[in-house]
């Protein structure tokens, strides 16, 4: 894949903070991740960071156990924010300068949302993390991603998982799945395969930014397909 980005919005669900353990943030694993983002910046790219909160809370999760969905989604939407506070952490550990903006104001905690501040903080070489999905119910964070991804001009939305790219079928299950290098949003959305939910990858295709799908877990590999030499899958 060529070097054709300049800024990017790096979307992380809250599991890849969870390390060994099934729930919570593990310092490591963090820390991890800040290397990631670390390397990334210093090769000279602009960094936009969303992070979900499925490894402390989802509203859905809530819902089905009897909770008011809104209220559940309220507190997803608080746990993506500790899980921005914790990213902020490691990556100022590092020497790298960042910003959180929330979509829920928290003024003592950080920033609110202002997209021309959010510029601001991408000209001085910060990278900003954006918190609190859209700051709204019945959405996630991966809408959260793509939204913001319009916002800042991104060029493109990069979705860090387990998987080295979109598989005709999940490869942790079927032995023959195939890898696609590339392949359409509307082949995504119409076989239903799961990179993001629907209404994010419907928002990346209005607004022409293309999705790439790499594996987060293996140390140095942002860097290394931003250079255009790692193993990813980009929807466009
Ligand atoms: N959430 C929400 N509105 C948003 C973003 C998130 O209500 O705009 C809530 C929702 O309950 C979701 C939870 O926050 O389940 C955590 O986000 P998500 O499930 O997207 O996290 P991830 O799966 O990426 O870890």
């Amino acid at each position: 894949m060529p070097a054709r980005f300049n800024r990017i919005l790096l979307k992380l669900s809250g599991e890849a903070l969870m390390g060994p353990g099934q729930f919570g943030i593990d310092p490591d694993t963090v820390a991890s991740m800040a290397a990631e983002v670390k390397a990334a910046k210093e090769a000279g790219f602009e960094l936009c960071l969303v992070i979900g909160g499925g490894n402390i809370f989802r509203g859905m999760a809530g819902a089905a156990k009897g909770m008011d969905r809104a209220q559940a989604d309220y507190m997803g939407m608080l746990a993506t924010v500790m899980n921005a506070l914790a990213v902020q952490n490691a990556l100022e550990q590092m020497g790298v300068e960042t910003r959180v903006q929330s979509a829920i104001k928290m003024d003592q905690v950080c920033e609110p949302v202002i997209r021309r501040r959010a510029e601001r903080h991408l000209a001085k070489g910060r990278v900003v993390i954006f918190a609190a999905g859209v700051g709204s119910p019945y959405f996630t964070t991966d809408t959260g991603a793509a939204l913001r991804a319009a916002e800042m001009k991104c060029n493109a939305l990069f979705k860090g998982t387990s998987v080295d790219g979109v598989y005709s079928a999940d490869p942790k299950k079927v032995k023959d799945a195939k890898r696609f290098d590339t392949i359409g949003f509307d082949r995504v959305l119409a076989e239903d395969l799961k990179i993001m939910d629907a209404a994010a990858v419907a928002l990346c295709r209005d607004n022409d930014i293309p999705i790439v799908v790499f594996n987060i877990r293996q140390p140095g590999n942002l860097a290394k397909v931003l250079a255009g030499e790692g193993v990813a899958t980009v929807v466009q």
